[in-house]
């Protein structure tokens, strides 16, 4: 089984993840990516202490842990009263516990340190321009049927092709995923250009009615990363349209002046309307099995969604080594190991939005009210479930 390569539709970060963690495990893959070049485009991304615990099993901790900002601390402000909600440390005692830190980096960054190890493995080969449109598949093999018609067969088909996976839509057809209606602005701005009293080495949350602010710093500290999102009910899904400041201005106008600054402040402005599913209990068919957003699109509220990718990578790794690289039962056993624990992501992602992010009035009176009386001892053990777990143990219980 292991003279036929594992195919891999999609080479984003869990793609990549996926194909390094089979190499080490001595599995053969090949990854079959759509666009012209393999790369992700700019703007931040956070990482929980359970995405380091990927890195290391993935074997780039070293390279992943040297791109990234380590913050002190998640900050929660009023975008109304410019006060501060809540601040939980991510020092030493947070460290401690979740035995690896928090952190956030480039995009770019990420994804280029599992494209270094991809491509200097033996066992990965990386194809662009190879669109997957879907799959056959037999008692021993599956092809992957390509737009380019090169089509190409091999042991299992990994479809970690994002929100709008083919290999998904073939295998659960369950149409388009669900628009949420919140609209997402980002821009990364050089540091000097970032209000001075805002440059927090935090990664920082402003909550107001129906909209938020989020930054944080980028790239060793040469960058802000700026996320700001209004829940304007829109329609349609869209991903990276530029769009003018003005445009983002209007879901704003509302709030503290000093939040509202920052918009001023951002350049290259880019539009997404945020998309999400409904969980599912079966990602598996056979030789095939989802991966990553293809999976469990989720909401970035958690900020969680690369991680629960690499978490996805490091199951499917260790699965295929367990069974000796017998597909039939690998992809079942790595589906098993994550269901629950990213249901638990999408549903509390959703659920994060709509009490912490985007409360007005009397809700987000009862929101500082609450948040601001937990100890720190009492927020670490509510987030023990998420960043004390790993790809390995599908924990969901608080
Ligand atoms: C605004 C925002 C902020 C976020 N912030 C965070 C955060 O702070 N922390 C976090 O962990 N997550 C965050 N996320 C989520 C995270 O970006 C995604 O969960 C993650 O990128 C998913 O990775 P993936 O590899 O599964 O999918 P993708 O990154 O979508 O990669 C899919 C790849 O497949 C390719 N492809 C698509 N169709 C085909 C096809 N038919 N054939 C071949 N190739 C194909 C694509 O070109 C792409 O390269 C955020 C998301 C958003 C929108």
């Amino acid at each position: 089984m292991k003279d036929r390569p594992i195919l891999i539709a999609g080479g984003g970060i869990g793609g990549l993840a996926a194909a390094i963690g089979l190499a080490q495990k001595g599995f053969r893959s090949v990854v079959l990516e759509k666009s012209r070049r393999l790369g992700e485009i700019g703007a931040g991304i956070q990482l929980g202490p359970n995405a380091f615990h990927a890195f290391d099993y993935l074997g780039v901790g070293d390279a992943a842990r040297k791109m990234a900002v380590y913050v002190d601390s998640l900050r929660l402000m009023d975008a109304m009263s410019a006060k501060e909600i809540c601040r939980i440390s991510l020092e030493k005692d947070f460290r401690n516990r979740f035995g690896n830190p928090y952190a956030v980096v480039h995009r770019g960054d990420l994804h280029g340190v599992f494209l270094k190890a991809c491509e200097e493995h033996d066992l990965v080969e990386l194809r662009t321009s190879h669109a997957v449109n879907g799959y056959e598949q037999g008692a021993a093999t599956v092809t992957a049927l390509l737009e380019c018609a090169d089509n190409v067969s091999g042991s299992a088909l990994i479809g970690a092709d994002g929100l709008w996976s083919s290999v998904r839509k073939q295998m659960i057809g369950d149409g388009a995923p669900r628009v949420s209606g919140h609209t997402t602005y980002r821009s990364v701005i050089p540091v000097e250009d970032m209000p001075e009293e805002l440059r927090w080495n935090a990664a920082t949350l402003w909550a107001g009615p129906k909209c938020h602010i989020v930054h944080y710093p980028l790239s060793d500290w040469k960058k802000f990363n700026l996320v700001v999102t209004y829940h304007n009910d829109a329609p349609e899904p869209v991903a990276g349209k530029p769009v003018s400041r003005d445009e983002v201005r209007r879901g704003f106008e509302h709030i503290a002046e000093l939040p509202r600054s920052m918009i001023e402040r951002g350049a290259d402005w880019k539009l997404w309307v945020l998309c999400d599913r409904d969980p599912i209990e079966n990602w598996v068919e056979g030789r095939i099995a989802l991966l990553g957003d293809a999976a469990h699109p989720t909401l970035q509220y958690m900020a969680q969604g690369a991680c629960m990718a690499l978490e996805d990578a490091v199951a499917l790794a260790h699965e295929m080594e367990a069974h000796g690289g017998v597909v039939e039962t690998a992809l079942p056993a790595y589906q098993n190991r994550r269901t629950l624990r990213t249901a638990r992501v999408q549903i509390q992602s959703r659920l994060v939005g709509d009490h912490i992010y985007h409360p007005d009035d009397g809700h987000a009176a009862l929101r500082n009210a609450m948040m601001s009386a937990k100890t720190v001892e009492q927020w670490y053990d509510a987030i023990e479930w998420l960043y004390g777990g790993t790809g390995l143990d599908n924990s969901v219980s608080a």
